[in-house]
């Protein structure tokens, strides 16, 4: 009768034979067409049914697919067609009950209204087991704050399968991917994640910007029996976690990391088995490998190239642990097997990284075996923080590399490289250490769904097309409004007056064909928004136009927070007379934007009655800031009232490998003393961890005020002038170490 009442309903109901061996074996196929007819059919459903969301956009719908369906008769949701649903505005899914299996639903242009947009349960109580999510896409499915907190993918249950999903662009706060252990139902759980892409996700510029997450601290003593191979990791950005392992027993295994900054930290949990992935760096800042913690770690037969990674973030670190420390500290490194690595032009390789006044336990019963390291320079790449003797190296190979004089087991050979069919780097001669030669490197286009593209994450300046535009009015406004992303719009010379905001929603290109000078009648002249991003190229700017308002500034963010990270790029360009009103400053921030990049080359700034840069709005102190990297080179500043930069990241989280700052081949001349400049500096830097001043010329300049926070923060000021200027002024604000800050070889310092 149940199934009578069931063709009664109003869907398009398709039967079929499914298992013909079985008579009770009928399963049936349904096409719903809206959220009501879904939840109705939903409850009728039974072993081997499908159900099908019809083409075309879902908006507003929290999908809750429960049932009971059986070994190899699992009940389905899925796509009318793969590719052509997309759930959008406050959409999410939940699954909860036994052999389910959804596909081919894309979430895109929204944000779930709960904590999850998949979920591996309904509530505490009804979870999912031996069920599986394959084929789905979550792209840039952003809260529109970045610093609310949500998590894409939460699987909790037994024996779950999360495999071939399309994860791209998590710009907000909160782990990507996690794996719960929090009640006795999720824990030595069995899941297994295979296959995925884990697109880009920009630098999030705090903690809580992690890809994939297994355990959490406070369950980390417990089992959790998760496999995560054959997934891409493109670029995965985050924070410098790439990967959280926090529980025991899981396995990491052929898994790709494409320029990923950040290590695949195994944090907590015991027991972990990590071997034949493999890493690519490409040269690019803070890409990093592995990190090992904790007991019974094995780490075999991994492939890392091309790692810049430092300090925690290196190439290979073997951390140091806390003595009977509680649950959330560092855990001794015990019982470790580390063999058959290849670590190839790749910097950093730390043991007994972390070693400090509470970090006093050295790795223990481990071995150091048959690992290659080569890097083509002959460099060093070793740093060693303390007592290594708890750990047996043998038969380690260095190529062009002197063995390090901590221990023996490191030989030095004579090798000549070269690359293999599988893309990765061998001796030519057969040597026993490092990696097989039959690994085999899952690729991209292995993972994720064939029918969603992986997109580049950022469109290149320039890249468009030339859009020409000559000084009458309005003409800028205009061609702000009909350009494209990556256009390039060229002013011809002449002097242009400005009436509007040009509002910057994707990334554009000024460039003067000629002398160009432009002034503008507005509080500031180029707001940049949310997708937007600014270059600038041999323009003249003058503020002598602008209202004779306190604050103004030539180009700002949106006053709101922005989910994108810009760039913000200026080169040949010149500010003058920006002193109609006081603090009027060249470049000026709001809360909960961040720059992934802002570069000033061969510019100059002159009479500015506020600062040339003002990024200091994250004042919470959650260890945010808001600009990863601020490069000046070749540009002069002249008379400036206010600092040339006042960058400030507070609090004492480490997740982050920024703020960067570098100062270069420029001059400051009276610079930083206007009364209303409340950082009493020419420069202020909170909490940058990454400082280099060099060869600039400094006259008349109130001191820098640098501030080390947190972290191993490293200055260097070097082979500067300075003329009647104070020397810097460098802090050590939390540590109560010695200060920390290389300031050498510079003249007219008196230190
Ligand atoms: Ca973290």
């Amino acid at each position: 009768m149940k199934r009578f009442s069931r063709l009664l309903c109003m869907f398009v109901s398709t039967t079929a034979i499914m298992g013909a061996t079985s008579y009770s074996a009928q399963a049936e196929e349904f096409l719903v067409k809206d959220q009501k007819s879904f939840e109705e059919i939903v409850k009728e459903l039974e072993p081997g049914d499908v159900v099908k969301l019809a083409n075309g956009k879902w908006e507003d719908f929290e999908v809750l697919f429960t049932g009971a369906g059986e070994k190899d008769k699992p009940i389905r949701l899925t796509a009318e067609t793969s590719g052509e649903v997309f759930l959008t505005g406050q959409s999410n899914l939940r699954i909860a009950g036994n052999y389910l299996e959804v596909s081919g639903l894309v979430f895109k242009d929204g944000y779930t209204p709960t904590s999850e947009v998949i979920s591996f349960r309904q509530n505490s109580k009804n979870l999912a087991n031996n069920s599986r999510v394959t084929e789905v896409v979550i792209d840039n499915y952003n809260q529109p704050e970045r610093q609310e907190v949500d998590f894409w993918v939460m699987m909790y249950g037994k024996n779950n399968r999360f495999d071939h999903n399309h994860i791209v662009g998590k710009r907000n706060k909160g782990v990507t991917m996690a794996v719960r252990l929090n009640t006795e139902d999720s824990q030595e759980n069995n899941h297994l994640i295979d296959h995925n892409y884990f697109g880009p996700r920009q630098i999030l510029g705090s903690n809580g910007g992690e890809t994939l997450r297994i355990g959490t601290s406070h369950y980390s003593r417990t089992d959790s029996l998760t496999v995560v191979e054959n997934n891409y990791f493109d670029r995965c950005d985050g924070e410098l976690e790439i990967i959280s392992n926090k529980s025991g027993r899981n396995v990491f295994r052929n898994n790709t990391f494409f320029q990923s900054r950040g290590t695949l930290t195994m944090r907590h949990g015991n027991n972990n088995l990590v071997e034949n992935n493999v890493f690519f760096g490409n040269g690019a800042d803070h890409t990093g490998g592995i990190r090992v913690i904790n007991a019974g770690q094995t780490i075999q037969n991994n492939y890392m190239e091309g790692l810049k990674g430092t300090r925690f973030g290196g190439a290979f670190v073997v951390m140091n642990g806390v003595p009977n420390g509680p649950i959330n500290r560092y855990d001794p490194v015990k019982d470790a097997v580390i063999k058959n690595n290849s670590l190839i032009n790749s910097d950093n390789v730390q043991f007994g990284a972390g070693s400090d006044e509470e970090r006093t336990a050295v790795p223990s019963d481990s071995v150091f075996e048959s690992n290659l390291i080569f890097n083509e320079d002959g460099r060093d790449v070793f740093t060693v923080y303390d007592d290594m003797s708890g750990i047996d190296f043998t038969k380690n190979v260095l190529g062009s590399m002197d063995p390090p004089d901590f221990t023996t087991g490191f030989s030095r050979a004579r090798l000549k490289m070269e690359r293999a069919e599988n893309g990765l780097m061998y001796p030519q001669s057969e040597i026993s250490a490092g990696v097989s030669r039959d690994l085999s490197v899952t690729q991209k286009n292995q993972t994720g769904v064939s029918w969603y593209p992986k997109a580049e994450p950022v469109i290149a300046f320039g890249s468009g097309e030339t859009i020409a535009v000559t000084p009458e009015e309005g003409s800028l406004t205009s061609a702000v409004e009909t350009a494209k992303a990556g256009d390039i719009i060229s002013l011809s010379p002449g002097d242009y007056v400005v009436r509007k905001f040009l509002k910057i929603d994707k990334p554009l290109t000024f460039q003067a064909e000629g002398e160009v000078n432009l002034t503008f009648e507005r509080t500031t002249l180029f707001e940049i928004l949310n997708g937007g991003g600014l270059q600038i190229q041999g323009l003249n700017f003058s503020g002598k136009s602008a209202p004779d308002n306190a604050g103004n500034s030539v180009i700002r963010t949106s006053p709101y927070s922005m989910l994108e990270n810009y760039r913000l790029e200026i080169m040949d360009t010149n500010f003058t007379e920006m002193n109609v009103n006081h603090s009027f400053n060249i470049i000026s921030v709001s809360k909960g934007t961040f720059a992934d990049n802002i570069a000033i080359r061969n510019s100059s700034f002159k009479d500015v009655t506020g600062a040339i840069l003002k990024l200091d709005k994250e004042t919470d102190d959650y260890g945010t800031y808001n600009a990863e990297y601020l490069t000046i080179l070749n540009s002069d500043f002249e008379s400036v009232q206010g600092s040339i930069v006042d960058y400030y990241r507070g609090g004492t989280d480490e997740s982050t490998f920024g703020p960067h700052f570098n100062l270069k081949n420029s001059s400051l001349t009276n610079v930083g003393s206007g009364k209303r400049n409340k950082t009493d500096s020419s420069l202020y830097l909170q909490g940058v961890q990454v400082t280099n001043i060099s060869n600039n010329t400094f006259d008349g300049v109130e001191p820098f005020l640098i501030k080390h926070t947190v972290g191993e923060p490293k200055t260097k000021i070097f082979k500067n002038t300075f003329k009647d200027t104070p020397a810097p002024v460098v802090v050590e604000l939390n540590s109560g170490l010695e200060p920390t800050a290389l300031i050498t070889d510079n003249e007219g310092l008196n230190r």
